[in-house]
C-alpha cells in the first residue's frame, strides 16, 4: 500500500503522510503558531489552495504518493465547495481542479479529494478503531454542529441543520434556519439564547439546579438525541462519536434516556454514543483513508 497525503483545513492547514491507517511522521501546520492566525480567513480560494498545494509538496517530497484527501468545514460536492458558513470567500470555488493545478505544477500528478471536514474524522475513527466495513457517524459539538459520516456517500449530509423543533422561536441557528439542531447545542447559539451567561456557566448552573438552566440543559441532550434519532430512522442504528469541544458537556446517560424514549422499532435499537477528544491527526487519516479509497487504490 503506498502513502497518501491528509490534510485538514480550517483556521490552520495541517498535513500528514498516511500509510497503512497511521501517520508517518509529523503532521506539518501552517500557519505555524505564533504567525497570523487570521492569514486563512482573509484569503482567497486561489492562495488558499496555493498554501495548500505547497504544504502538500513539502510533506509528499520523500514518499511515493498516490492521492490527496482534504477535509474542509462546508458542504463539498463533486470537488467544489457549494457553502462554506466560516469561510464565505470559498463558496463556489472548484477547490479540487486549484489544488490539483498547484500539486502538478510541483510534478505531483495524484487525484485530489476534498471532502468535508467531518466526514473525514468520521472516516479516521473508523480506520483507526479497525471500523473500516463498519457505519461510523459522528457528532462535532463546537461553534456549529457537524455531522460526519462513514462510509462516504451521495448527498448533502448536513446533519448539524436537521429539524428538531417545531418551535418557531428557536431560530438561533448559524444558517438562519428555523428548529435547527445547531440552533440549540452549537455553542454562538447558546451564547444568542443566554446574552446574559456564558454557555460553561448555564451547564455549571444546571448542575446546582437553576431551573432555567437545568430544563434547557435536558433540551440540548433532547435536541442531540433528536437529530441522532432521525439518523438513525434514515440510516439504521450504529456507533455515534461525540467530538469537538463542546462534546465536554455531554451526559451520555441523558443521551441515551431520550434516544430510548425516541427509537421504539425493535430493528432500530442498540445504537451506541461515546465521547472521544478531538485531534487533527483523525482528520488527516480519514481524508487520506477517503482520498485512497476515491482513487480505487486499495
Ligand atoms: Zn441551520
Amino acid at each position: 500500500m503506498g502513502q497518501t497525503i491528509g490534510v485538514l483545513a480550517t483556521r490552520q492547514i495541517a498535513v500528514g503522510v498516511v500509510e497503512d491507517n497511521a501517520l508517518r511522521g509529523p503532521v506539518r501546520i501552517f500557519p505555524e503558531a505564533g504567525e497570523n492566525p487570521e492569514e486563512l480567513r482573509t484569503m482567497t480560494a486561489d492562495e488558499m489552495a496555493e498554501r495548500i498545494g505547497e504544504q502538500v509538496l513539502l510533506a509528499a517530497r520523500e514518499g511515493n504518493v498516490g492521492s490527496v484527501g482534504v477535509g474542509f468545514p462546508g458542504v463539498i460536492r463533486n470537488g467544489i465547495v457549494e457553502e462554506a458558513p466560516n469561510l464565505q470567500q470559498m463558496k463556489g470555488s472548484a477547490f479540487a481542479t486549484a489544488i490539483s493545478g498547484v500539486l502538478a505544477r510541483g510534478g505531483l500528478k495524484v487525484p485530489v479529494l476534498i471532502l468535508n471536514d467531518a466526514d473525514a474524522v468520521a472516516a479516521g475513527v473508523a480506520a483507526t478503531r479497525g471500523h473500516l466495513e463498519k457505519l461510523i457517524r459522528i457528532w462535532y459539538l463546537g461553534d456549529g454542529v457537524g455531522f460526519g459520516r462513514y462510509p462516504q456517500a451521495e448527498g448533502v449530509w448536513e446533519g448539524g441543520h436537521m429539524v428538531v423543533s417545531l418551535d418557531p422561536k428557536e431560530h438561533y441557528c448559524g444558517c438562519g434556519g428555523v428548529g435547527h439542531l445547531e440552533g440549540i447545542v452549537g455553542y454562538r447559539a447558546m451564547r444568542l439564547r443566554f446574552l446574559d451567561m456564558e454557555p460553561e456557566e448555564v451547564f455549571a448552573a444546571a448542575r446546582t439546579g437553576d431551573a432555567r438552566c437545568s430544563n434547557f440543559v435536558k433540551h440540548w441532550h433532547r435536541a442531540l438525541a433528536a437529530g441522532s434519532a432521525n439518523s438513525i430512522h434514515l440510516d439504521g442504528p450504529g456507533k455515534f462519536f461525540l467530538t469537538g469541544p463542546n462534546s465536554r458537556f455531554v451526559d451520555l446517560g441523558l443521551v441515551a434516556q431520550y434516544i430510548h424514549e425516541m427509537v421504539k422499532m425493535t430493528p432500530l435499537q442498540g445504537s451506541l454514543f461515546e465521547v472521544i477528544s478531538t485531534s487533527h491527526d483523525l482528520a488527516i487519516i480519514g481524508a487520506a483513508v477517503n482520498a485512497r479509497r476515491a482513487a480505487g487504490t486499495e
